[in-house]
């Protein structure tokens, strides 16, 4: 998928030949204002209306669509916003979906707020932003489908399949084909809370590129899970990355705005919109990683918060059986951050309760648990139990 890097590298390049035209003609004026000069460098007279889910979006306005896709379970069309802004100049078109899980909530917040704060006169492109992608999950507080499926094991979808391989293939194909590059947002599942963080495929150079324009987030590398998303828009040309924040069921405030600055310098970092003082931001930070899993059943209950830094050998938490008081300490066994964790609660022993990320200086594909023998796949980094995306 070259034609996303080559919209990048051309803006990231006339935004730098923008920026020297500019010092060369007064340098008091670089660096706050070069956003000018590069939305004049790029041409103004190929900006063309956007056809999407039947509509004619004009540049320079947004718009309000609805999607369902058809056949629904009780013959009762469910429709979901889908909001569109379309921009005055030409430029890529970057994708926003949040729960697909109908249960992650923040997800929802960080596409409403992103979609409202853009004024379509001064965007480079267009964004798509559908804020609720399973309102059949979100209406009933569930994660899945009315009959129990995930919709995110479905992409990219049949339209003579079940009905979750029908609505993903409706979505697919009316939406994300649209897309130059995609952020699906998640959050954590089953009682478990995720720092706000990108999941990217980091194999591949063009989500590098994505990965590169988020500023200062963590980033951990992650090869998609069959049926999700992520890995079909990716096969499909799509460079797409997940953003994770926070934990269902609850809207967290910190997390959704970190959520909207990584999303929101991403948009400015791609030329999309002008921000002043962007070029200071740092870059983000890139993480393996690995869970650590409990030994014993019984009550656990942590010592360490989301974002802590943690040595070797620290105390990461308790788990007391509740019938003999026993209890049993669960130590770090890596030096890192704690990037995902588990609520406090009942556990069973080969629960998975801590995400350690380890920073590496190079962008790096290992994950730490190809160390131990006889784990498979789905068991290690955060393949576990269905675990958020
Ligand atoms: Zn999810």
């Amino acid at each position: 998928m070259t034609n996303f890097r080559r919209q990048f590298n051309d803006l990231a390049k006339y935004g730098l030949i923008a920026a020297w035209l500019l010092y060369a003609a007064n340098p008091a004026l670089a660096g706050n204002a070069t956003a000018d000069l590069q939305q004049s460098v790029i041409p103004n007279d190929d900006v063309a209306p956007l056809e999407l889910l039947g509509a004619t979006i004009m540049p320079g306005t947004t718009q309000r669509l609805s999607w369902s896709a058809t056949e629904l379970f009780e013959g009762v069309p469910v429709s979901t916003p889908v909001l569109v802004v379309n921009g005055a100049s030409p430029g890529p078109t970057l994708c926003l979906t949040a729960a697909i899980h109908g249960d992650e909530l923040n997800g929802i917040e960080i596409v409403r707020r992103v979609l409202h704060e853009i004024d379509p006169e001064k965007l480079s492109g267009t964004i798509i932003g559908v804020p609720i992608v399973n309102v059949q999950g979100f209406r009933r507080g569930s994660r899945y489908l009315p009959d129990r499926r995930d919709l995110n094991r479905y992409f990219p979808g049949n339209s003579n399949g079940s009905a979750a391989s029908r609505i993903a293939h409706s979505f697919f194909t009316h939406i994300i084909e649209k897309c130059d590059a995609l952020i699906d947002l998640h959050t954590g599942s089953f009682e478990r809370s995720n720092l706000p963080q990108i999941r990217a495929d980091l194999r591949d150079p063009d989500i590098v590129t994505l990965t590169q324009g988020f500023g200062s987030m963590v980033v951990v590398h992650s090869a998609p899970t069959d049926g999700t998303l992520r890995d079909a828009a990716t096969r499909a040309g799509i460079p797409t990355v997940t953003l994770e924040a926070g934990g269902p069921l609850q809207l967290e405030l910190n997390e959704v705005t970190h959520g909207v600055k990584g999303i929101e310098t991403l948009i400015s970092t791609l030329g999309m919109i002008r921000k002043i003082g962007l070029w200071g931001d740092p870059g983000p930070v890139y993480y393996r990683s690995s869970w650590v899993r409990v030994n014993n059943g019984g009550i656990l209950l942590a010592d360490v918060s989301l974002g802590s830094t943690v040595r070797q050998g620290d105390l990461l938490g308790t788990i007391t059986d509740p019938m003999s008081n026993a209890s049993t300490e669960l130590r770090s066994p890596y030096s890192g951050r704690i990037i995902g964790m588990a609520r406090n609660q009942v556990v069973m022993p080969g629960f998975a309760a801590f995400h350690i990320g380890i920073q590496s200086n190079a962008i790096s594909t290992d994950t730490i648990d190809d160390a131990i023998p006889g784990l498979s796949h789905d068991e290690s980094d955060e393949h576990v139990g269905g675990m958020s995306e």
